[in-house]
């Protein structure tokens, strides 16, 4: 309870469609105000939520209030591939198909295989892909 990371990222609001630099708290690897932007690697040492993996891995995330439309606890998701956060987007009804086994554990875990599609968003062959829930914690 109350150690997470924090995402950097331009991002559009999930309610508004505003784009605007935003912090988006997440727990998944060392969760422990750790700050991060697009690009970078969480480590797995210290409180660690969730389990590493080699392929494609996506944790849910949230923002506070978005400054144009006053929306708050905005929903993202957050992509790693590996230990690497790889993209971030707002939540769309696209995600719905995993969104409740992401907001009820640290993460969900894709095979290899989808690691080659496109860089963000959700995508038709996650839909597709069956996951596994990870909600281990130290
Ligand atoms: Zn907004």
């Amino acid at each position: 309870m109350g150690f997470f990371n924090t995402l950097h990222a331009v991002v559009p609001c999930s309610k508004c469609g505003q784009s605007a630099k935003r912090d988006i708290q997440f727990k998944y690897g060392d969760s422990r105000m750790n700050e991060f932007e697009v690009g970078q690697f969480v480590g797995w040492n210290v409180n660690v939520r969730g389990q590493p993996w080699a392929g494609v891995a996506l944790t849910a995330g949230t923002a506070g209030q978005c400054a144009t439309c006053n929306a708050d606890f905005l929903d993202y998701i957050i992509e790693l591939r590996g230990d690497k956060l790889v993209a971030v987007w707002p939540r769309t009804e696209a995600d719905d198909p995993y969104w409740n086994d992401l907001d009820n554990n640290y993460a969900i875990h894709f095979d290899d295989s989808t690691a080659d599609d496109a860089e963000s968003g959700p995508r038709v062959s996650l839909r597709a892909t069956k996951w596994t829930v990870d909600n281990c914690h130290d």
